[in-house]
C-alpha cells in the first residue's frame, strides 16, 4: 500500500485496523479519502476478503466512485464488497432476508409522491379533513416517528393520551397497514424494517455481524437514530467500526440526524481511537479563515485547527446586489469573465443557495446568455409525469400488490375506468383481501363494471400479466419495449403533436438510455434492482463529470463536494439563515453549520452575495443582510464595507441587469417580470444550451437521427430530419447536438 500520498495523521488512520476508530476533522481534511484508502489497504496489505467489508457512503455517486477506485486497485473481486448508502444497503439486506418479517423480495419502494398518494387514500377512508391535519405535516411526522423508531403502536403508547394526536395516530396506523398490504416500503421503512428484521431474527443479524468484520461510515455526524442503531447492531460482534465525520457539518437535524452520535462515539465504543486531521487540502487560507470566523460563533463546540499549505490565496469577493436579478447578473458576468480571462471551464463553478426557489433568477439569465448549466435536485427527471407513470407500471409488474401504482396508471392512457368503477373494484378487493390488480383478474369483479370499463380493466390486467411472466428472464430494456408497445404511450404522445408531448417522448427515450446504462453496468441486471436504484437516487447522483456545465444546487446538496469557484448567494435574513431559525437558537446554529459547509466547498475562490430586494413567495420586498455576513472576518473579504452590511440600500446599482425605470419608484411597487422556469431547468438535461442554433445548421437527435434546422423561433426549432420528416422541438429539452 502506497502511503506516500497521505500525511502522517491520515496514514495512522489508514493503518489502524482493529477496534472502533473515529476520525474527527474539519472540512477538506481528507476524511473521505482516508476512508477509501483504508478499505484498499485492508484488502491489499491485510489480506481481508472484500466480502468482509461494508462501507456506507452518503450518496450512491460516492458509493460508485469508491467502488471504482477499489476496483482499480484490486480488480473485480471488489464486487463482493458492500458499498452504498444506508438505504441501498438496507434494500439489499431486506431483499435477501425480508421474508423473515413477511416481505417477499418483490417489495417496491415508495418515494414521497407515492407516499402522498397513499396518505390521501387514508385521509379519505378515515374521513379526516386535511385542513385540520395537513397532509404535509402528517408525512413529516410519520417520517420523524420512524426515525425515532416509533411504530404506530409505540407512538400511541407514548402520545395516545394527547387528544390532538388522535387523528395523526389513526392516519399513521392506517398508512402503515396499507403500505404493508401493498408490499411496499417508504425510505424510512427501509431502515426500520431492517432493524425489525434484526430483532425478530437474531440468527440473520448474527450472519451479517459475522460477515461484516470491517464497517465504515462516511459523514457520521448526519446519522439519525435508526441509522445509528443499525450500525451498532452490525458492529456488535467484531467492533471494527471506522467512522469519519465533522460535528461542524451536521446539517440534517430536521431529518432526524443526531449530532450526539458523533459526540458520544467514545462512550458507545469504549476504547475507541480518536484521530484528528488538521491539514486541509482543499482550500486556500483566506477561505479557511473565513469559514472559521463564522463557525466559531457556535457555542458548545470544540475549536478545531485547520491549516493549509496552499498559501493565502485570494480574499473572498463580496457583492451587494440590488435584487435577485442583479445578483444573478453579477454572478453570470463574473463566471463569463473568469472563463474568458482566466481559463476556467464552466464545470469549475458552483452556485450554492439556501432554497431551491433561488435557482430561477440564475436559470433565466443563463438561458438567455446560452451558458450550459445543470440544476442538481429541484424538480427532477424522475419526478416528471411520464417517467413516474412508467415507473408505476414497472413497479406493478414486479409487485401486483401495489395499489398506489395501480391507481396511478389504470387510466394512463385512458381506459374508461372512472371513479365509480375504481370504488367498486376497491370494495371487491377489500372484502376478499385482494389487491386492485388481482381483482381485475376475477370475472366476478369484472361483472360489476360497465362494458367499456370492463374491457379496459381486462386489457390492463393482461398487459401487466404478460410482462410479469417475463420479469425473471427478460432484460429490463425488453420489458420496457414491450410495455411501450402494449400501452401505446409513445404513440399517444406522438398523436398529440404538441411541443409538450414531444418533450415527453424525448424524456421517455432518455429513460430508455438510463435502462441501457444500468444494463451495461450490472452483471445480472434485473427489474427489481433497477427500480430500487432509480427510486433511491439522490441529488448528487445526477452530476456527471463529463458535462461542462455550471452547477446550481442547495448547500445541503453540496455536502462532501468541492469546486474551484463557489458563489454563495442570497446571504439575507429570513432566507439564510432561514426564517425558521428566527426564534430558535438551535436552528440558527444549524444554519451556521450550513454556512460553514457552503464556504468550505470552495477551492480557489469564494464569492458571497446578497440582495437588498427580493421576490419571495410572490412578494417583492426589501431585505436585510444575513447575520452571517456580520460574523465573517472582514480581513478575508474584498470589497466589503462593514457599514454597508448593516442597512439595506435603496439606490439602484450602476450595472443592474433589469431596468426598473425611475429609481424613485418605491421598491414595493415594482412588479418583477414573471419568471417562467423552463423545462430544461427542470429536467436537468441541458447539455445542449451552450450552442446557438441557426437555420441551416446540421444537428443530430438522439432518436430521430440527423437533420437540418429550417427555422428558429425562440427555443423552438423546426428541423427537417433525413429519415423522420419535419419536427418541431424545444432546443432546451430535446437531446440535440450540432454536427
Ligand atoms: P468534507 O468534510 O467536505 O467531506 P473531507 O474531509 O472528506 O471533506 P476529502 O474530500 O477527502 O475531505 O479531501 C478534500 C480534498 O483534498 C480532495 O480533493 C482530496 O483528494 C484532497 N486530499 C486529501 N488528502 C490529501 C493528501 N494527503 N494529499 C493530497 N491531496 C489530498
Ligand atoms: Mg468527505
Amino acid at each position: 500500500m502506497d502511503l506516500s500520498s497521505l500525511n502522517p495523521a491520515q496514514s495512522r488512520a489508514v493503518m489502524a485496523v482493529e477496534g472502533p476508530i473515529l476520525v474527527l476533522a474539519g472540512a477538506g481534511s481528507g476524511k473521505t479519502r482516508v476512508l477509501t484508502h483504508r478499505i484498499a489497504s485492508l484488502i491489499e496489505t491485510h489480506d481481508i476478503f472484500p466480502s468482509n467489508i461494508l462501507a456506507i457512503t452518503f450518496t450512491n455517486k460516492a458509493a460508485n466512485e469508491m467502488r471504482e477506485r477499489i476496483e482499480h486497485l484490486i480488480g473485480p473481486v471488489s464486487q463482493q464488497m458492500w458499498v452504498g448508502t444506508f438505504h441501498a444497503i438496507c434494500v439489499r439486506i431486506l431483499r435477501r432476508d425480508g421474508d423473515r418479517i413477511g416481505f417477499g423480495n418483490d417489495f417496491v419502494i415508495y418515494d414521497t409522491a407515492d407516499q402522498k398518494a397513499l396518505l390521501k387514500v387514508c385521509y379519505k377512508e378515515l374521513g379526516i379533513d386535511d385542513k385540520r391535519q395537513p397532509l404535509k405535516s402528517t408525512q413529516y411526522k410519520i417520517s420523524n416517528a420512524k426515525n425515532d423508531m416509533l411504530t404506530p403502536e409505540g407512538y400511541e403508547k407514548e402520545f395516545g393520551g394527547d387528544f390532538t394526536e388522535r387523528d395523526f395516530i389513526k392516519l399513521y396506523k392506517r398508512y402503515q397497514e396499507k403500505i404493508k398490504q401493498n408490499q411496499a416500503m417508504d425510505f424510512d421503512d427501509l431502515l426500520l424494517n431492517t432493524l425489525l428484521l434484526f430483532k425478530e431474527a437474531p440468527d440473520v443479524l448474527a450472519g451479517y455481524q459475522q460477515r461484516f468484520r470491517y464497517i465504515h461510515v462516511d459523514e457520521y455526524q448526519d446519522t439519525n437514530r435508526a441509522q445509528y442503531l443499525l450500525i451498532k447492531a452490525l458492529a456488535g460482534k467484531h467492533h471494527n467500526l471506522f467512522v469519519v465525520g465533522d460535528g461542524d457539518q451536521s446539517i440534517y437535524k430536521w431529518r432526524g440526524a443526531d449530532i450526539r452520535n458523533i459526540r458520544e462515539f467514545e462512550l458507545d465504543y469504549p476504547g475507541a481511537q480518536l484521530i484528528k486531521l488538521e491539514q486541509n487540502y482543499r482550500s486556500t487560507q483566506y477561505i479557511l479563515d473565513l469559514a472559521n470566523s463564522v463557525i466559531k460563533q457556535n457555542p458548545n463546540r470544540k475549536d478545531k485547527v485547520l491549516w493549509t499549505d496552499r498559501g493565502k490565496g485570494q480574499k473572498a469577493k463580496y457583492y451587494k446586489a440590488y435584487d435577485e436579478r442583479d445578483e444573478a447578473n453579477f454572478v453570470v458576468r463574473q463566471i463569463k469573465r473568469l472563463v474568458r480571462e482566466e481559463g476556467y471551464r464552466y464545470k469549475d463553478f458552483a452556485i450554492l443557495y439556501r432554497t431551491n426557489a433561488q435557482s430561477r433568477a440564475f436559470e433565466d439569465l443563463l438561458i438567455v446568455e446560452q451558458v450550459a448549466y445543470k440544476v442538481v435536485g429541484g424538480l427532477k427527471f424522475y419526478e416528471r409525469k411520464e417517467i413516474k407513470d412508467i415507473l408505476a407500471y414497472l413497479k406493478l409488474v414486479v409487485n401486483p400488490q401495489d395499489d398506489v401504482s395501480f391507481q396511478r396508471v389504470i387510466n394512463e392512457p385512458k381506459r374508461s375506468i372512472g371513479g365509480k368503477s375504481i370504488e367498486k373494484l376497491q370494495m371487491y378487493a377489500q372484502e376478499r383481501g385482494l389487491s386492485l390488480l388481482e381483482a381485475c383478474g376475477e370475472p366476478e369483479a369484472m361483472a360489476l363494471l360497465s362494458g367499456k370499463a370492463r374491457q379496459g380493466a381486462e386489457a390492463f390486467y393482461q398487459i401487466i400479466g404478460a410482462l410479469k411472466a417475463k420479469v425473471d428472464t427478460a432484460f429490463v430494456s425488453t420489458i420496457f419495449d414491450d410495455l411501450m408497445a402494449q400501452t401505446g404511450l409513445i404513440t399517444l404522445y406522438e398523436q398529440e403533436r404538441t411541443i409538450e408531448a414531444d418533450a415527453r417522448i424525448d424524456n421517455i427515450y432518455e429513460f430508455k438510455s438510463v435502462i441501457d446504462a444500468f444494463e451495461q453496468r450490472n452483471e445480472a441486471p434485473n427489474l427489481r434492482d433497477f427500480l430500487a436504484e432509480t427510486t433511491l437516487r439522490s441529488d448528487q447522483d445526477s452530476i456527471e463529470d463529463t458535462d461542462d456545465s455550471i452547477l446550481l444546487m442547495t448547500i445541503h446538496a453540496s455536502k462532501g463536494l468541492e469546486f474551484p469557484v463557489v458563489f454563495l448567494v442570497g446571504l439575507e435574513e429570513n432566507l439564510f439563515p432561514s426564517f425558521r431559525a428566527a426564534d430558535d437558537p438551535e436552528a440558527l446554529e444549524e444554519e451556521r453549520r450550513l454556512c460553514y459547509v457552503g464556504i468550505t466547498r470552495a477551492e480557489n475562490m469564494l464569492v458571497i452575495s446578497h440582495a437588498m430586494n427580493r421576490t419571495q413567495y410572490g412578494r417583492y420586498e426589501a431585505r436585510f443582510p444575513s447575520v452571517f455576513l456580520t460574523e465573517m472576518d472582514t480581513a478575508c473579504i474584498d470589497g466589503i464595507d462593514p457599514a454597508g452590511v448593516e442597512m439595506p440600500h435603496k439606490e439602484k446599482p450602476k450595472q443592474s441587469y433589469f431596468s426598473i425605470g425611475k429609481s424613485s419608484v418605491a421598491a414595493s411597487k415594482l412588479v418583477p417580470k414573471p419568471m417562467k422556469p423552463t423545462e430544461a431547468a427542470q429536467t436537468g438535461s441541458v447539455e445542449n444550451i451552450d450552442f446557438v442554433y441557426k437555420p441551416g445548421a446540421k444537428v443530430m437527435h438522439k432518436v430521430f437521427g440527423s437533420g437540418m434546422i429550417i427555422s428558429v423561433n425562440g427555443s423552438i426549432l423546426t428541423i427537417a430530419f433525413d429519415n423522420k420528416g419535419i419536427k418541431k422541438l424545444d432546443a432546451d429539452i430535446a437531446p440535440l447536438k450540432p454536427i
